[in-house]
């Protein structure tokens, strides 16, 4: 199981300093790790290497990737970050087409298959984010959305793989009602999500499934179903430690 903590644009380094105290405990974090579950935090950008030195020296096994990154390999493209950069920091991973990116920063489809590429071919993890609007599930059109924006970057994925690219692929299904609103998918929508991938895609395409949409210690076992959903990205719950901890335990045991 992959847990994802997207910290947005939060968490300054006082606040990580926090966050990793009140997480102290390695056998614990080593204990969960070896019966395969992972932390990963997602930290902005300025903050990548500086927490990843911090969860080494105090022996946190968490892995760190970034929210974003450019899908130009290089060059005069002002205020952007590029995959080889991340790479250099110590990065496994990255974040791609949140919707956040796509509703405030004009991300395209297109674009996130643009990244997705990138980020493959300088062997970064991605994990592509996609969901429906609220307006979008009351249409009738969900089936249409996740074809449309998991589509494109399946195509990239699977002509990297003819090219000998194995590096594995995260979708996270986040539905954009549920973002941040204390409303949650149930089990049954994620499981039409999975169904949906498997039909469209094929069954490699569902085997990386994560659900995020305010994920919290309450709503976090019911959602969780082996062979359908293979971790979770969560927002709000995970910029406190306390709260990581009480949704470990709940799902893993305390080791
Ligand atoms: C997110 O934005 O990726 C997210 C899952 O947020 P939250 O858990 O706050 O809904």
């Amino acid at each position: 199981m992959l847990m994802i903590a997207n910290w947005k644009m939060n968490m300054t380094k006082s606040e990580i300093f926090a966050f990793l105290d009140s997480l102290a405990g390695e056998d614990r974090w080593r204990a969960w790790r070896d019966r395969g579950v992972r932390l990963v935090l997602c930290p902005s950008y300025p903050y990548l290497d500086f927490l990843g030195d911090q969860c080494k020296s105090r022996n946190l096994p968490f892995g760190i990737m970034a929210q974003n990154m450019c899908a130009f390999e290089k060059g005069a493209y002002t205020g952007e970050v590029s995959a080889a950069m991340l790479k250099d920091q110590g990065v496994e991973g990255v974040l791609l087409g949140h919707s956040e990116r796509r509703q405030y920063f004009g991300e395209t489809d297109g674009a996130v298959a643009e990244k997705v590429t990138r980020a493959l071919s300088t062997g970064l993890l991605p994990v592509v984010c996609f969901g429906e609007t609220r307006q979008e599930r009351e249409s009738g059109s969900c089936a249409e959305v996740w074809s449309r924006q998991v589509g494109p970057v399946w195509e990239r994925v699977r002509k990297s793989r003819a090219e000998g690219i194995q590096t594995p692929v995260y979708w996270a299904y986040e539905p954009v009602w549920a973002i941040g609103t204390g409303q949650t998918a149930g089990l049954e929508e994620i499981r039409e999500v999975s169904s949906h991938l498997r039909k469209a895609f094929g069954e490699d395409c569902a085997s990386g499934l994560l659900y995020g949409g305010s994920v919290n210690d309450e709503s976090v076992s019911g959602l969780c179903e082996k062979g359908t959903v293979h971790g979770f990205l969560v927002g709000t719950a995970f910029l406190d430690g306390g709260n990581v901890l009480r949704v470990f335990d709940r799902l893993f045991g305390r080791p």
